[in-house]
């Protein structure tokens, strides 16, 4: 009982880290994004819903099964997106972490035509190389929960249309990183249509290369 206990404040407290990077990277406005851990007992620590990601303490997370029934926290309420998240870790079971945000220029994108994904830089290759787009959906629905199940298991990343991103990962480090590297890649895209250019890719092999590093980087870990 001890070890979880100390397990759900530690996580409380990375979860309290990474939502106010989140705030302060200008990734989440007014009470947008959302993040949840898994916890060694196979419940979840979710923020809560309608809250700024500015200001977050431990005591405001809010615990929840892997159903979605909150069993703890009688005056927060576990985020409205939540079961969008319980659908990424039914398809890939060794998610520990999920994080939706609203990073500026990925939601550009998403906002508009189609969303660029080709890898332009060895970070996108290693951490964020399959990207999948999702149509917009309401946020936080069975419907979009359906569509994340169905779409794949292979993703890196999800971008919404017209809404964000989400990320996971082994770890929540993993997957704020997946977030940092798609909003960076996104700026480069914007910055190069700026100058009415088109980036180089990456070519095959320099991305076989580094899918190479990827598994020795990964099993690492
Ligand atoms: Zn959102």
């Amino acid at each position: 009982m001890k070890s979880q206990d100390s397990d759900l404040i530690a996580v409380a407290e990375q979860i309290c880290h990474y939502s106010s990077l989140m705030w302060e990277s200008g990734f989440a406005e007014a009470n947008g994004g959302n993040i949840s851990v898994r916890l060694v007992n196979g419940n979840f620590l979710v923020t809560p819903t309608n809250h700024s990601k500015k200001e977050l303490v431990p005591e405001d997370m809010v615990i929840s099964d892997y159903k979605g029934v909150q069993i703890s926290s009688a005056n927060r309420r576990v985020s409205s997106e939540f079961s969008t998240h319980l659908a990424i870790y039914r398809i890939n079971p060794e998610t520990m972490a999920v994080i939706h945000a609203h990073p500026p220029y990925t939601c550009s994108f998403a906002c508009s035509g189609n969303f660029p994904s080709a890898p332009l830089t060895a970070e996108a290759v290693i951490w964020a190389e399959n990207i999948k787009v999702i149509p917009y959906i309401l946020p936080g629905s069975e419907e979009l929960a359906n569509c994340i199940l169905t779409t794949g298991a292979d993703a890196d990343v999800f971008i919404l249309k017209n809404h964000g991103i989400i990320t996971f990962g082994k770890s929540l480090k993993e997957a704020w990183f997946k977030c940092e590297v798609v909003e960076a890649q996104s700026k480069l895209y914007h910055l190069a249509a700026c100058r009415s250019e088109d980036p180089v890719k990456l070519d095959k092999m320099q991305i076989n290369k580094l899918r190479e590093i990827k598994k020795i980087f990964f099993n690492d870990k």
